[in-house]
């Protein structure tokens, strides 16, 4: 963020409305979510877009519920959709719902009756569909196309009352049956729906087609730039055609390309579907790329926002790399993680020529890349420390800076060691290595004269915390699992989650921070999991230190 980069078409856009005083030069956007799932990061794209504009250009966004569908829609998504939108850092201008306009869009399709310009129609579904022809095919009229304003007024009321069945009857805007955009072949409006709503209850049976509520939706807001994605071109002309009859503030829609990820899906209906079918713990499980998952995962809002400005505002669908959702986290809690060390796959080490039951305790920053280390914490060291197992081999080859017998290394923070002997059991792993330090290495005031490539990570064993660490891969093992042949599940990764039980920590992870990010040395950046316990350390990784996944 912050770098220059040149207006996008939007922007564009925005500036030469408000270079032409249209709208008093005022701005209003909108982020209209409908509450039938958690947000994800295609619309954290969305998000930043609509509160960006307004913020960039003095203006204001409502954030409004999108909640004219009662069947799919639900108190819990409108509280996470809030509580994401905040997170992210924005700020809406009012909380309002589509649902608080059902009286006034009731008023709207009457006045449009009034006019001649909506009907009720009693075909089936399948008729309608029919009746409308192809795009090379005109739509032909039915009867009801010619009923009197009397007759649809009265039906329409009748219909509002709860006298008719579900698919009984619709009511349908009276456009124009050939026109060559099929969404102006007479549109619906309204349909029968006896479903609970979830905020007017059992008030409603009728409930406005998207279309009906919202361009009205808009104009009753006054929005003045209405942003959506490219699927909602051929739409555009109907939301034109009821601002126009009605006689509306003139809202106008400008679409911009959905953001796209790879080794994901990106709806709400499959992620749903992934949650139910237990494929994941929750909406927030740290693989889901939803809002609320990447955040249990240790993004940062500053990432995502990052994120969303790096990839720009595009007129055409593209798909993104995640290597840069992870490159821009990188970014950030490299500048914000406290360093710390953790062990995952442990192996001991014993000192022998270290003073048995001496404890030195050493100091570290917690941030090297910050201004002054970001202060730092005391690193407790001993005769006996966990290193990883990968750190040492019987036989390394040239060039190995780790450990071997007769090679050395530092101990991050702490001394030069250098490796006499190791041991096996009797199936033949090896069990513990011996070495000795060289006293006067010690970090800060090294006069040893040695030179070593090599610095490992250890944990003192007699100060070790234990934790559970969880390791994410990919969600799904192909890049726009959507787009495969047969069901997009058949694509889960099944080794999306590793679980390491038992990892040893340095004692100072005890205090772990949640929500903070940290950075295990070597290891990847983590973050405390929301079902961590005192007694039950959790942690996430957030992402490796580099793209892991080329080398696969
Ligand atoms: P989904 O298909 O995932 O259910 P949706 O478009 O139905 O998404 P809405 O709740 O209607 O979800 O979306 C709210 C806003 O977010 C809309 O303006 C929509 O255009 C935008 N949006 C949704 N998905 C994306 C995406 N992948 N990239 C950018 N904007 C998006
Ligand atoms: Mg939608």
């Amino acid at each position: 963020m912050g770098e220059e980069r040149s207006l996008n078409f939007i922007e564009e856009i925005v500036e030469e409305d408000l270079a032409s005083g249209k709208h008093g030069g005022r701005i209003l956007t909108r982020f209209p979510p409908e509450p039938n799932g958690y947000l994800h990061i295609g619309h954290a794209k969305s998000i930043c877009l609509n509160f960006g504009l307004a913020l960039k250009y003095g203006g204001k966004t409502n954030l409004r519920f999108d909640d004219t569908n009662p069947s799919k829609e639900e108190t819990e998504y409108v509280d996470s959709i809030k509580a994401d939108v905040s997170w992210l850092g924005f700020e809406w201008a009012n909380e309002l719902y589509a649902s608080d306009y059902f009286e006034q869009l009731y008023n709207f399709a009457v006045e449009l009756i009034k006019k001649g310009l909506a009907y009720v129609d009693d075909s089936t579904a399948e008729e309608i569909a029919t009746q409308k022809g192809t795009p090379t095919e005109p739509g032909k009229a039915n009867i009801y196309r010619s009923r009197s304003i009397d007759e649809n007024l009265k039906l329409f009321a009748e219909m509002k009352e709860g006298k008719y069945q579900d698919g009984e009857k619709v009511l349908r805007a009276k456009v124009d049956l050939a026109a060559p955009n099929m969404h102006l072949r007479d549109p619906l409006m309204y349909r029968i729906k006896h479903t609970h709503h979830h905020r007017t209850g059992d008030k409603w049976c009728i409930y406005p087609m998207y279309d009906f509520a919202h361009g009205q939706s808009d104009a009753i807001e006054k929005i003045t730039h209405s942003i959506c994605t490219l699927e909602f071109i051929p739409h555009r002309d109907l939301y034109n055609w009821f601002i126009e009859q009605l006689d509306i503030f003139p809202s106008k829609q400008y679409e911009f390309a959905r953001l796209n990820l790879n080794y994901t899906v990106m709806s709400k209906r499959k992620l749903l579907q992934l949650v139910e079918e237990k494929h994941v713990e929750d909406w927030d499980d740290p693989r889901m790329p939803t809002i609320s998952g990447l955040r249990r995962r240790g993004y940062t809002p500053v990432a995502i926002r990052d994120f969303c400005d790096r990839i720009g505002v595009a007129k055409r669908e593209n798909m993104i790399d995640v290597s840069l959702l992870e490159f821009c986290i990188r970014e950030d809690l490299n500048k914000t993680a406290w360093r710390r060390m953790a062990v995952l796959d442990p192996i001991k080490m014993v000192i022998t020529n270290y003073p048995k039951n001496q404890t030195e305790n050493l100091f570290s920053e917690n941030n090297p890349e910050a201004e002054g280390g970001d202060g730092g914490r005391e690193l407790p060291f001993s005769n006996q420390l966990w290193i990883e197992r990968e750190d040492f081999m019987e036989e390394p080859p040239k060039k190995f800076f780790r450990l071997g017998v007769g090679l050395m290394v530092r101990l991050k923070s702490a001394y030069i060691v250098k490796c006499d002997s190791f041991t096996k059991d009797s199936a033949g792993n090896i069990v513990e290595i011996q070495c000795s330090y060289i006293p006067e290495s010690k970090s800060g005031s090294d006069t040893s004269g040695i030179n070593v490539k090599g610095t490992i990570h250890w944990v003192s064993v007699a100060h070790a915390q234990t934790a559970e660490v969880r390791l994410y891969d990919r969600l799904f093992k192909v890049e726009d699992p959507s787009n495969e042949e047969g069901d997009f599940k058949d694509y889960l990764n099944p080794d999306s989650l590793h679980i390491l039980p038992k990892v040893y920590t340095e004692p100072d992870l005890a205090n772990a921070i949640t929500g903070k990010g940290y950075q295990f040395i070597r290891k990847g950046y983590f973050t405390i999991d929301k079902h961590s316990t005192a007694d039950n350390v959790i942690f996430n990784r957030t992402v490796t230190l580099k793209d892991g996944w080329v080398k696969k």
